[in-house]
């Protein structure tokens, strides 16, 4: 009987290692030195190497079921999320923090619908994304909205981590928010100005967080958004 997976590992090590072992030398001889920490859900249909284009070595990745950021203070254990956060800033000293969550997420859906009764963690987990669930019922639309206010929503969570939040404000880390739609082929990024997520082949940037730098009054560089977002009418897809 055939053992696919075991096939699997030696056609990595026979073909595929071959044409990377020089730079995966350089990455144990050097460490690692990544410069994007990408939060992303586990949807085995959002494959960040094929969206970003990253080779070995170029994105810190922590991914869990919703691309969801536990909160920072109150609770200090066993949360591998935050343990990751804490590693890639304080660190590994990455300079831009990717939380991505993508169309048809099965996370987001669950918001709407009765978890089996054995899944505790899983109903516990899910609670860092009610905030984003809208009082209607689901339909495809209420579906995207949610999973992109999960997004903004788990950005903002992250400005609760002291390190990431002196950071942001000292411009040494950038946040960007991502949506992936699956069935496009396309993110669609966070757009703090519009409050909107827009497709990347229409965006000026790479995302946002939910902050607004202040250009032209040397005051505070970002705002906190309170409302824009957070309401049921918002955030909506730009394409839409
Ligand atoms: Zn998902």
């Amino acid at each position: 009987m055939t053992d696919e997976l075991l096939t699997r590992l030696r056609c990595f090590h026979d073909d595929y290692f071959p044409q990377y072992a020089g730079q995966f030398k350089n990455m144990v001889d050097e460490g690692q030195h990544p410069t994007t920490l990408f939060v992303g859900c586990s949807d085995s249909r959002l494959v960040p190497y094929l969206l970003t284009g990253a080779g070995p070595g170029e994105l810190f990745i922590v991914r869990n079921v919703g691309a969801l950021i536990p909160p920072y203070s109150g609770i200090y254990g066993w949360h591998g999320t935050a343990a990751a956060i804490e590693y890639a800033v304080l660190t590994l000293k990455i300079s831009r923090i990717v939380v991505c969550g993508h169309s048809h997420c099965g996370a987001m859906k669950a918001l709407y619908e009765e978890t089996p009764p054995e899944a505790k963690n899983l109903a516990a987990w899910l609670d860092l994304a009610r905030e984003a669930a809208l009082p209607v019922q689901l339909t495809p639309e209420a579906l995207r909205r949610t999973e992109q206010r999960a997004v903004v929503l788990q950005l903002e969570r992250l400005m609760d981590y002291p390190m990431v939040r002196e950071r942001v404000e000292t411009r040494q880390i950038s946040l960007h928010g991502w949506h992936y739609v699956i069935e496009d082929g396309e993110v669609h990024v966070f757009d703090v100005k519009s409050g909107a997520f827009v497709p990347a082949s229409l965006a000026e940037h790479s995302g946002t967080g939910p902050y607004r730098e202040v250009e032209d009054d040397g005051g505070a560089i970002f705002n906190e958004v309170d409302s824009a977002w957070g309401q049921s009418d918002a955030p909506a897809d730009a394409a839409s």
